[in-house]
């Protein structure tokens, strides 16, 4: 057994950045050979309008991903809000297993909660409505058979109307609701919880049936700030900073 760690949140641009330099370095590191998994709990492409056009744009993340995985790391995603199109090429290519969204895993022995989080922000209504209808398949291949140029202007105004939405909303409904963790918690019997999405990384504790359940929420990746968190076969958790590339 050895070290699991997970990340979300890195919102890689489809162009050259330091983030993106600073991922392929640790995925390459010959150090992360020895890990048991790596799970990216979604968002880390900030574009993915379809496999075709993202194999493309993120070629040497997925070629570091599949490197790891024909080392042998388990390499497991669950989808974001902006990269909830990764579908099975992406998964062929990168040798990834998708996840559905929660799901139970055990790490380090613990069996813990892992979602994206944004299923959890059930304060904001329309924001719901939007991911039911985004996941929706009919709706998704409609979208996948449009021509490239279509698929990016489209996506282009979603952003704009996302940001433009979130500017003008209350700062709590951005934030997961702890009730529908709760429940999420109850229904699955997990004693750890772990998601991302809100950029807002902390450490909290939910009060269980069956005693106290930690919900970690991971860090947002900016090039003040890239951080993945380890976990140990023994359940310790910590958060490991990494060394940013410049420019
Ligand atoms: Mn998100």
């Amino acid at each position: 057994m050895a070290t699991s760690w997970l990340l979300s949140d890195l919102h890689l641009p489809p162009r050259p950045s330091p983030l993106r330099e600073t991922l392929l370095d640790w995925l390459r590191s010959p150090r992360l050979r020895e890990a048991q998994a790596v799970y990216l709990l979604g968002d880390v492409f900030e574009a993915w309008i379809g496999d075709d056009l993202g194999l493309d744009w993120y070629r040497a993340e997925i070629d570091a991903l599949a490197a790891l995985s024909a080392a042998g790391v388990a390499v497991k995603v669950q989808v974001g809000n902006r990269d909830f199109l990764l579908g099975a090429a992406f998964a062929r290519a990168s040798g990834a297993v998708l996840l559905a969204d929660p799901v139970v895993e055990p790490l380090g022995g613990v069996p813990t909660l892992l979602s994206h989080g944004d299923l959890w922000c059930t304060d904001d209504r329309a924001y719901q409505r939007w991911r039911r209808f985004a996941r929706w398949r009919p709706a998704q291949r409609l979208f996948l058979a449009l021509p490239r140029g279509r698929r990016e202007a489209i996506a282009r105004g979603l952003r704009d109307s996302s940001r433009a939405a979130t500017r003008v909303k209350p700062d709590d409904i951005l934030d997961v609701n702890e009730a529908a963790i709760a429940a999420a918690v109850r229904a699955s019997g997990a004693r750890r919880v772990i998601h991302g999405h809100t950029h807002r990384p902390a450490e909290h504790w939910l009060q269980s049936p069956t005693g106290p359940v930690e919900r970690l929420v991971l860090a947002d990746w900016h090039p003040q700030r890239c951080e993945v968190l380890g976990i140990a076969p023994g359940g310790d958790w910590w958060r490991q900073p990494l060394t940013v590339r410049s420019g």
